[in-house]
């Protein structure tokens, strides 16, 4: 899926919401980052040697990227005082 994205294959649609995402989350945008390096340098790698295809994107780490993209469970963690979940609720549909 994100090699899609990357690519620029993906629906305009899921594009924006994940770019809406990435927007406030670090992490991702980090991990984004390490990702288009690994995909520029497969590939490169690629161009060089057609014989042996590396892999697009490790499970690992597409596995790891889903599962940032997801939506934490909320648990009762956090007492109801309206102080989490407001940043990421704020903005209405
Ligand atoms: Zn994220």
């Amino acid at each position: 899926m994100l090699s899609d994205y990357l690519d620029g294959a993906l629906p305009v649609r899921d594009c924006r919401e994940l770019e809406r995402h990435l927007e406030g989350c670090r992490p991702c945008i980090a991990f984004l980052e390490s990702l288009k390096i690994t995909v520029e340098a497969c590939r490169r790698y690629d161009q060089n040697k057609k014989l042996s295809l590396p892999p697009p994107l490790p499970p690992e780490m597409r596995a790891r990227l889903v599962a940032s993209l997801r939506p934490e469970p909320i648990r009762a963690k956090a007492p109801a005082r309206g102080e989490s979940g407001q940043g990421l609720q704020r903005s209405k549909p």
